[in-house]
Order: C-alpha cells, then structure tokens, then sequence
C-alpha cells in the first residue's frame, strides 16, 4: 500500500480471517539430528513401524511359560504340576522348545520359548524339589501374560505424522526401531525489535518522556518458547526509513521479523510504512477485530512472515499467544494443532459486554468459591501490565457472541 492510498483508520479484518492468513504461512526447511537432539523439534516426514514391534513374543511377567491347554484345570484346591525344564535367560533365547507338561522359569521381557504359549504368575506358583518341578494353581489361557510378535505395533503402522513436535515417548520408539537420526524442520530464525521514540533499554533509568522497552524481552521469551531461535534486533527509533533498513538487514538472516509499536495509523506509527514495500504479497492485513491489539499487522516478503505488534506490553503479550505463535508453530513445520490445549472449565465471575464481530481475550483469575470454579476478570485494560502477571489464563469471547453475564460457563486458556 503506497503512503497516498492509507486509509484514515484502520480496516478491520474478523479474527478468523486473520487465523487463516496466519495458517498460510509456509514451512522452514530440514535438517538431520540425532534422536538425542530431537525433542521438541518438528518431524519433517511421516515415520511407520519399520518392523513388527515387538519382534518376538515375549512375557510381561515373571513366572513360568507354559503351554495353556496343560494348566486349563489348575487352581488352588487342585494344582496342576509341570516338570521345570530350565529357564530363560535375559538376553538370549532358550534352547530348546517347551513339550507337554513341561515349564520354563521366565522374566519379565524374556523372550518366549517354541511350543509355550502363555505365562503362569510367579504367584501362582510354588517351586517343588528344589526347582526340579512346578505346582501351578491358577488357570492360564493361551496368550495370557504374553505380548505377541506385532501386538504393540505392525509392520508398515503408521506411527508419527509429518508436522508432530516430538516428544519424549515418540523418541522412545524411535529408539526402539533403532532409528537414531531423523529428518526435522530447521528451528525457525526469529528477529524481534521494538520501536518507539520513548523507549530505553531495561537496564537504563528512564528520561522523563521514556518507558523501558518490555517488548523485546517479553517477544524474545515467546518466540524462544514457541520452538524458534530468536535474535534480538535492538530499539528504533519511530522513522520508517530506518525501520526499512532494520528490516531489511534482518530478512537477510532471519526466517521471520517481529515489531512492536508504531503499528496503529497515528502520526508516529511507522510500521505499516516501512513495510510498504516488502517483496510480494507484502501486507496481508493491518487491523484485527479483536481487543486488546487490534492494531496488529501482518505481511509477508516472501515465504518470510513479518509481524508488526501493538505496542502495549499487554496486547503485545495476548495478541502473540493467540496469533503469532501457532503461525510460528506452522513456520517451523508444525501441523496444525490446537492453540490452547491447556483449559479449565470454569464460571465467569463478572458480566462481560463485547459486540458482536469483535472477539475479546479477558484476562482472568481462576479461584475456588463454593465448591465452584470462578474466572475473575482482572481489572484494567491494555495499559495495564499487572493483569497479565496475575492472570491464571484468558477468556475468549468469541466474536459472534455480544457479551457475558455473571455466572456464563467459560473455558480459561491457562497460561
Ligand atoms: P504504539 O503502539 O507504538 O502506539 O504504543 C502504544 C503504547 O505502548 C505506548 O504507550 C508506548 O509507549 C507503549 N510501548 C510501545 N512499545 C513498547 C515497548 N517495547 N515496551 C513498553 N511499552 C511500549
Ligand atoms: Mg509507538
């Protein structure tokens, strides 16, 4: 959008458009790591069983292997008693199969001998001569206390879909497999730069006129915990020129630019300017029917995503969990996935009016009063930083809804 043509205020687009905008972002590419550097990373290809798991049948307790058909009639008034024929080592297989009325001592793990076909509890035994046989006083079915060859999971399952951050357990089958390498999106590159003529580094007393700039340290946080790596582009000063050129460095490294302040349409607000020219489609949109952070911007130069935040820590803060990190999430290859998969079930304490069209993020306290879970809305609006320290999560009213009354069942979005 060229200087001339800017509208006098911003036009706003409903937040399921923007969600899908957002969703549009394309992926970063791959690399190899090792299994012991995966978790957390975001699997590149779909990975299948490569083999029957397990390969062998083996038993899931210590005790005896047997043949079920000899033990059909055990029980504790008439035991049935075997002949004890040796025992499994860990490790290794038994030599040799298990014939009629005969049993094989077992742990749990061992690998099933030829000829057995379920496992007897080693209490529900008791060893006889010294070992030599075995009294057995519960009844058996074939199968029992054995996991078959494929049981768990069969040649060619499909295990991990494409897009899935790993976690621990999906390391432990890749492990299982023997697959010790795996091909994952590269951590997304992620800059974050905070303009505004009044900020000043945290560590710096401020001048009167000046604010510390939280921002960055807020969006640095937030992109580090959304899976990316973050570079932290400094303070600038509110002049598109310069915002330009401090973009344009960036997108020479980065696989994503992040800005905060200045994206609203006022005299000092030179975001929307300074990305006028980005490489196509540039801006996608300025302006999101939510509160707080209507003020959000969006363009892309490239396959390469640039954010232009609120400037208010609080709306920056909401406006990035709600937006910004799951078109992270798909920036670093991540399907798609629920955006808070953390709630609770709760009351609103206090009526809320919105409008219809508008979506809202209240922030809210969970507390228990009456046996009941209430969400108290905290007070302040997106001046007010406090609210989101002590929010226990945020109330979506979506934007079809005009408003709550005190006592409406919410979900909490827990933080
Ligand atoms: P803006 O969006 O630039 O108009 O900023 C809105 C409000 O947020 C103003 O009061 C700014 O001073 C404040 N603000 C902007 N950026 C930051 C920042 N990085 N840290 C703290 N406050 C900020
Ligand atoms: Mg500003």
């Amino acid at each position: 959008m060229a200087r001339s043509e800017a509208a006098p205020a911003l036009t706003l687009i409903p937040a399921d458009d923007a969600r899908r905008i957002l969703a549009d972002t394309p992926p970063v590419g791959n690399e190899r790591v090792t299994i012991g550097d995966a978790l957390g990373r975001v699997l590149a290809a779909p990975f299948r069983a490569p083999a029957d798991l397990p390969g062998e049948r083996r038993a899931v307790m210590d005790g005896y292997a047997v043949r079920g058909a000899d033990v059909r009639g055990a029980s504790a008034l008439s035991p049935v008693v075997l002949t004890v024929t040796g025992t499994v080592p860990m490790g290794d297989v038994f030599p040799r199969g298990v014939g009629a009325a005969e049993a094989v001592a077992i742990a749990t793990g061992g690998f099933i001998p030829e000829g057995a076909d379920a496992v007897v509890m080693v209490e529900h035994t008791a060893a006889l001569e010294g070992g030599a046989r075995v009294e057995i006083s519960r009844a058996v079915s074939k199968g029992a206390n054995v996991v078959e060859r494929g049981e768990d999971l069969a040649r060619g399952a499909a295990v991990l879909p494409s897009g899935r951050r790993l976690r621990p357990q999906d390391l432990a089958m890749l492990a299982t497999f023997g697959v010790t390498t795996v091909d994952v999106h590269r951590r997304p590159r992620v800059a974050v730069l905070s303009t505004g003529n009044e900020l000043c580094d945290p560590g710096q007393t401020p001048r009167p006129g000046q604010v510390r700039d939280a921002n960055q340290t807020a969006l640095g946080a937030q992109v580090t915990a959304a899976g990316c790596d973050v570079t932290y582009g400094g303070i600038i000063p509110d002049d598109a020129y310069t915002l330009r050129r401090a973009i344009a460095r960036l997108l020479d490294q980065q696989d994503a630019v992040i800005l905060s302040g200045g994206s609203s349409i006022g005299t000092k607000d030179v975001s929307a300017d300074a990305l006028a020219d980005l490489a196509p489609p540039g801006v996608l949109f300025h302006g999101i029917d939510i509160r707080p952070g209507k003020p959000t911007l969006f363009a892309r130069a490239g396959s390469k995503p640039v954010v232009g935040m609120p400037g208010f820590p609080t709306s920056s803060l909401i406006v990035f969990d709600a937006f910004i990190r799951p078109m992270l999430w798909r920036l670093g290859g991540e399907a798609a996935r629920d955006p808070w998969p953390a709630r609770r079930a709760a009351r609103i304490a206090r009526e809320h009016r919105s409008v219809v069209g508008r979506e809202d993020y209240l922030r809210v306290r969970v507390v228990e009063r009456e046996g009941a879970l209430w969400a108290d809305p905290l007070p302040g609006g997106s001046a007010t930083l406090s609210n989101v320290v002590y929010a226990d999560g945020l109330v979506r009213v979506d934007a079809a809804v005009p408003g709550l009354a005190a006592g409406d069942p919410v979900d909490v979005l827990l933080y």
